[in-house]
C-alpha cells in the first residue's frame, strides 16, 4: 500500500494544521514523496516542489519552501496538502472536508485550485463534503449517504434537480435560497441520526422519515433503478408501493 498512497492515489485531509508535520519544512514533506515514488534526486524534488507550490497559488514559493507549517495561513497550509497529494500526479484525489475548517474567500480559492488542477493533470477527485454548494460547483457525480450507507446516487442534476429518496429531499429543503421570503421558515429534518453501535433494523432513515410505511422498519430497502445513472435505496420506489403526493 506505501507503493500505492501518495503515488497513485493522494489524500487531502479536513484539518492541515494536524495532518502536516510542524518539525519539518513544508519544502521537505513534499520533496519525501517526490524522492520515495519518483526516485528523484534532492535538486529535481526540490525544483518540482516549488514548482508545485507555485500551482497551487503559494505566493514566493522558493522562499516559502523553507518555512514551517506554523509560518502559514489555514489556507496556505491546505493549499500545501494539496501540493503534497498532487507531487506525483495521481490518478485519484481524495478530498474530505478540504475547506470545513476554511473562512469562504479562502474556500472559493481552494476550490479554483482543485478545479485547475483536475483539468490540467486530469486527475479524478472524490470529494467528501456536506456542503451542497460544493457539490454543485465542483462534482459530475454524487452520492447521498445516512448512517453510513448509501441511499442515492446521481448526477448532479439528478440529484440536486429531481431528488427521489426523502433524505436527500430533505437535505435540500433545509437549505435557504436566495429566493425565499423572510417569513419562510427553513425546514429541518427532524430527530437525529440513529446509533450506529445499534444498527436499526430495516431503512436507517425510517425514524425521521415523513413517508415511512410499516415494512420500512422491517426490511432495508434494495436499490431501486430510476435511470441509467440514478437509483435510491427507498420503499417508495418499489413498484407496489403506494403513490406519494409532496
Ligand atoms: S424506505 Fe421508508 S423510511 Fe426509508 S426513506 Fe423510504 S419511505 Fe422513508
Amino acid at each position: 500500500m506505501q507503493s500505492i498512497r501518495g503515488k497513485d492515489i493522494g489524500m487531502v485531509f479536513q484539518d492541515p494544521m494536524t495532518s502536516l508535520n510542524p518539525t519539518m519544512t513544508v519544502g521537505r514533506q513534499i520533496t519525501e514523496v517526490l524522492t520515495k515514488h519518483q526516485n528523484m534526486t534532492a535538486q529535481e524534488a526540490k525544483r518540482r516542489a516549488i514548482e508545485m507550490l507555485g500551482m497551487v497559488g503559494i505566493p514566493h514559493p522558493a522562499s516559502r519552501f523553507s518555512q514551517y507549517p506554523h509560518e502559514f495561513s489555514g489556507g496556505m497550509r491546505q493549499r500545501v496538502m494539496i501540493a503534497i497529494a498532487l507531487a506525483c500526479r495521481p490518478a485519484l484525489l481524495i478530498a474530505d472536508e478540504p475547506t470545513t475548517a476554511l473562512d469562504v474567500t479562502i474556500q472559493a480559492q481552494i476550490l479554483r485550485v482543485l478545479k485547475s488542477l483536475q483539468s490540467e493533470f486530469g486527475t479524478s477527485i472524490i470529494l467528501i463534503t456536506h456542503d451542497l454548494g460544493i457539490v454543485a460547483d465542483l462534482c459530475d457525480r454524487v452520492i447521498v449517504m445516512y448512517a453510513g450507507q448509501i441511499v442515492e446516487t446521481g448526477t448532479k442534476r439528478e440529484i440536486l434537480k429531481q431528488p427521489q429518496h426523502p433524505y436527500t429531499q430533505g437535505l435540500l429543503r433545509s437549505l435557504p435560497r436566495i429566493d425565499q421570503s423572510k417569513d419562510e421558515p427553513l425546514v429541518p429534518i427532524y430527530g437525529t441520526p440513529p446509533d450506529l453501535a445499534k444498527p436499526p433494523e430495516g431503512c436507517p432513515f425510517w425514524a425521521r422519515c415523513s413517508f415511512a410505511m410499516h415494512i420500512c422498519q422491517q426490511r432495508q430497502p434494495e436499490s431501486t433503478t430510476i435511470s441509467e445513472t440514478h437509483s435510491a435505496s427507498c420503499w417508495l420506489q418499489h413498484p407496489l408501493a403506494q403513490e406519494v403526493t409532496r
